[in-house]
C-alpha cells in the first residue's frame, strides 16, 4: 500500500527538482534510476545502490600503500527507502528521497562537498531539510509514531555505573566480563535479549 505513495512522492520530487534546473530524468547525465521500499530491518532511512560505473570517471587514490579505486559517476542507481520511513510525514519521506536522488548525480556518491552543495541548494530553493544524517527520534516524534531506539538489536547491555545503554547484534560473555563502559569504565550488565 505504501508503493503508490512512494511513487507519488518520488514524482513530486522529480518535478520540483526540474523546476529549479535539476533534471533527474536526463539519462544522458544521471543515467537510470529506480526506486522501491526496502523491508530489511535497518536504521538507515534509505540507500542508493550504484551500478555500471562510468570508466571515464575513474579516480585512483592512494591510501597508505594501497590503491583505492573510486568512480564519480554511475549509470544505474537503485534507490531504496526503508519501510519504517514510509510511516513518517510526507516531508520526511521526501527529504529521504531527495537525499538519495542527490547520490545519483555525478560526484555525489558520498556526503562530500558536491553532495552538500546540492543539498543546500535544494533546501534553500524548495524548503527541504535534506541532511547527511537523519534524526530518527525527532522524525518519529514529529510524525506521532512510536520511536524504538534500535529496530535491529538482539542484546541490550547497560553500564551499572552511568546507565549508558549499548545495543549489540552479537553477544559473548567476554563482552560483559572483560570489557568496561567506554564512557566511565563501569561494569556492564546484560539486561535484555530478543530472539
Ligand atoms: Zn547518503
Ligand atoms: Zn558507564
Amino acid at each position: 500500500m505504501y508503493e503508490q505513495k512512494l511513487m507519488l512522492l518520488y514524482n513530486e520530487c522529480l518535478q520540483e527538482l526540474k523546476s529549479i534546473g535539476i533534471d533527474m530524468q536526463n539519462t544522458e547525465i544521471v543515467g537510470n534510476i529506480d526506486i522501491k521500499i526496502s523491508t530489511r530491518a535497518s536504521k538507515r532511512y534509505g540507500c542508493c545502490k550504484q551500478e555500471n560505473p562510468d570508466r571515464n570517471y575513474k579516480v585512483v587514490k592512494r591510501v597508505g600503500r594501497k590503491r583505492v579505486i573510486n568512480y564519480e559517476r554511475f549509470l544505474t542507481h537503485h534507490i531504496e527507502v526503508s519501510s519504517w520511513v514510509m510511516q513518517l510525514n510526507d516531508e520526511i519521506i521526501k527529504n529521504t528521497i531527495m537525499h538519495e536522488l542527490i547520490h545519483c548525480i555525478p560526484y555525489c556518491n558520498n556526503h562530500g562537498l558536491e553532495f552538500k552543495k546540492y543539498a543546500t541548494y535544494i533546501n534553500q530553493k524548495l524548503g527541504y531539510e535534506v541532511r547527511t544524517k537523519g534524526n530518527r527520534e525527532a522524525d518519529c516524534k514529529a510524525s506521532n509514531i512510536e520511536y524504538k531506539e534500535d529496530i535491529n538489536y538482539k542484546y541490550k547491555i547497560v553500564c551499572e555505573n552511568c546507565g549508558q545503554i549499548i545495543y549489540r547484534k552479537r553477544f559473548n560473555q567476554n563482552l560483559i566480563k572483560r570489557y568496561r563502559c567506554g564512557r566511565c569504565k563501569g561494569r556492564l550488565k546484560l539486561v535484555e535479549c530478543k530472539y
